[in-house]
């Protein structure tokens, strides 16, 4: 594999608007005629094509399902408790969100 000369890096730093269709024509075929020569810039071409098409098309399978009320329940009597002892204690995390003894 050749050194990427500067023309490849040009052609890099393009690469992204050209593959999303927002080069200007002329640049466009510029790059278009670069990929037709060299290689390099056509295999990292088409392994970016592929990751954005990846992630276009990317979907998580399911989304999580709602928390139980007896899991939002506890998870308010988790936040209630440390909200509580935040207030009792002169003593915080650097951030300030924290209700435990972080000196430990
Ligand atoms: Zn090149």
């Amino acid at each position: 594999m050749n050194e990427p000369s500067e023309v490849c890096r040009q052609v890099l730093d393009r690469l992204s608007d050209y593959l999303d269709g927002e080069l200007a024509p002329e640049a466009a075929a510029e790059v278009q005629r670069h990929l037709q020569m060299c290689i390099s810039c056509l295999a990292f071409a088409q392994a970016l094509r592929r990751t954005i098409d990846r992630c276009r098309h990317y979907r998580p399978e399911a989304r999580p399902r709602p928390l139980s009320p007896s899991s939002r329940a506890q998870l308010l009597r988790a936040w209630q408790t440390a909200l509580a002892g935040r207030r009792n204690s002169n003593r915080q995390c650097g951030e300030g969100y924290c209700a435990e003894d972080t000196t430990r």
